[in-house]
């Protein structure tokens, strides 16, 4: 028998922890009208853990733990993505989808928040065992899904292989092609041109923005990125077409480090044959400890949450921190950037482009008429752009943190939503 172990309890700093205490953050700013709604924030409205048995390729037979969360249906259908890695758990998960709800409302996409998971190493599994794990758990949690009911995308571990297997196993299921039923899918069956590097390339936008607002401009300015996946790596190869430079990488195989700029195309082919970053040309292994303290301009973590601890943001030396990651920054390193008066842009605007460009796909896949990568990429820029103004002149006024600011808009629309709908019966 294969299984994952089951992690202890609750690992610190706790990702759905650090979501209560954001939104206990905003609790006393948000109108009074909407005050007796407040706890619907604090409450997963359907959290669902499926048992995942598959036949492994040498006739044993694992079990995985698999959940999906969808935190608010107010504004819509339930929609984030789908995590694969050994340490998820169904507080994580919760988190993920709370995260979700105050990003689309954020960004005003017609949806709700929700998010799915897998406790499995997907490096340790078969193709074909990675295939078999996806259809069974897309079957097993196939009660909530649906086009305009709950709808996955890529996220840590999952890609678009991933989801065109769900897309098929759901089709199957329902005896028809459901193409909105995911997103993030490959291009020729539905996925939309400019998905792949969408996250990257809002955060990027929204870096530029706050760093004209702090009085400097991205030619030039030092990059030091934690995570170089989906996210990580296309915003390092969008901020270097820019002109700026990014001085440091930091993986789960180790950092690297290059005072003149790394080569962001260079680094993405070193790592994918030697699978590691150290070696690669033009840039100097350092401890990983010693990343946070690299002098920099912007921090950019786009790995896990919980990574911007209190102890590294005393270190950190950048004049912001854009959070590419969801729920990366503890509470704790919150409060200690605020009093060093290091901007931070949270992940519920600064990574919102990936939503926002699934938000596309879904639009294109339900009218079948597909658009040009520069139109998506306009619109993308729009959209993140009118949210990032709102944000910041919301933070002015107010005198709060551009968190504070964001979850004020994106709660405020949550709650109005579910309190002009109403409460059923
Ligand atoms: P990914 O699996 O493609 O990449 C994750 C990266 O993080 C890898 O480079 C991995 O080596 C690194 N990493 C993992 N653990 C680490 C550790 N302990 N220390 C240092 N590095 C570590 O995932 P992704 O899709 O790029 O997602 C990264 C983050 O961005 C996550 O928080 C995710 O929720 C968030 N996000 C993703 C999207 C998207 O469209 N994929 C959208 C919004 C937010």
């Amino acid at each position: 028998m294969h299984a994952m172990p089951i992690p202890a309890q609750r690992a610190e700093p706790d990702a759905w922890d650090t979501y209560l205490a954001q939104v206990q953050a905003v609790a006393p700013l948000l109108p009074k009208a909407l005050h007796p709604y407040i706890e619907t924030l604090r409450r997963p409205k359907r959290s669902l853990i499926v048992d995942v048995p598959i036949r492994m390729d040498d006739g044993s037979y694992a079990h995985f733990e698999g959940y999906r969360v969808q935190h608010s249906l107010s504004r819509g259908p339930g929609k984030g993505g789908l995590r694969y890695h050994p340490g998820v758990t169904l507080t994580e998960v919760q988190a993920l989808a709370a995260w979700m709800t105050v990003k689309n409302a954020v960004v005003g996409l017609p949806y709700g928040g929700a998010k799915g998971g897998v406790r499995v190493d997907p490096k340790r599994l078969s193709r074909a065992e990675l295939e078999r794990l996806t259809r069974r758990y897309a079957s097993e949690i196939g009660v909530l899904l649906g086009p305009d009911r709950d709808v996955p995308a890529p996220d840590v571990g999952t890609n678009e292989q991933v989801m065109a297997w769900i897309m098929d196993t759901y089709s199957m299921n329902m005896g028809r092609t459901s193409l909105g039923v995911v997103t993030g899918k490959p291009i020729s069956m539905g996925g939309t041109l400019g998905r792949s590097d969408a996250t990257g390339r809002g955060v990027v936008a929204i870096a530029q923005r706050t760093a004209q607002k702090l009085g400097f401009d991205l030619p030039g300015a030092r990059i030091a990125i934690q995570g170089f996946g989906n996210v990580g790596e296309a915003a390092a190869r969008l901020f270097a077409e820019h002109g700026a430079k990014v001085v440091a990488v930091q993986d789960e195989t180790g950092s690297v480090h290059a005072p003149g700029g790394i080569d962001p195309v260079a680094l993405r082919r070193h790592q994918a044959e030697a699978q590691r970053l150290a070696g690669a040309p033009g840039c100097a292994p350092i401890p990983n400890e010693e990343f946070w303290q690299v002098p920099c301009d912007i921090l950019m973590p786009a790995a896990l949450e919980g990574q911007l601890t209190e102890a590294r943001a005393r270190r950190v030396a950048c004049r912001m921190v854009v959070e590419g990651a969801n729920g990366p920054t503890t509470p704790g390193a919150d409060a200690v950037l605020l009093e060093r008066d290091i901007t931070v842009v949270p992940d519920v605007l600064a990574n919102a482009g990936g939503v926002t460009v699934s938000y596309f796909e879904w639009v294109q896949d339900f009218s079948s008429y597909f658009w040009r990568e520069e139109d998506v990429n306009v619109n993308l820029e729009r959209i993140v752009g009118d949210a990032f103004r709102h944000v910041w002149e919301l933070a002015e006024e107010r005198r709060i943190p551009l968190r504070t600011a964001a979850y004020l808009i994106g709660c405020s629309r949550v709650l109005e939503a579910h309190a002009t709908r109403g409460l059923y019966p």
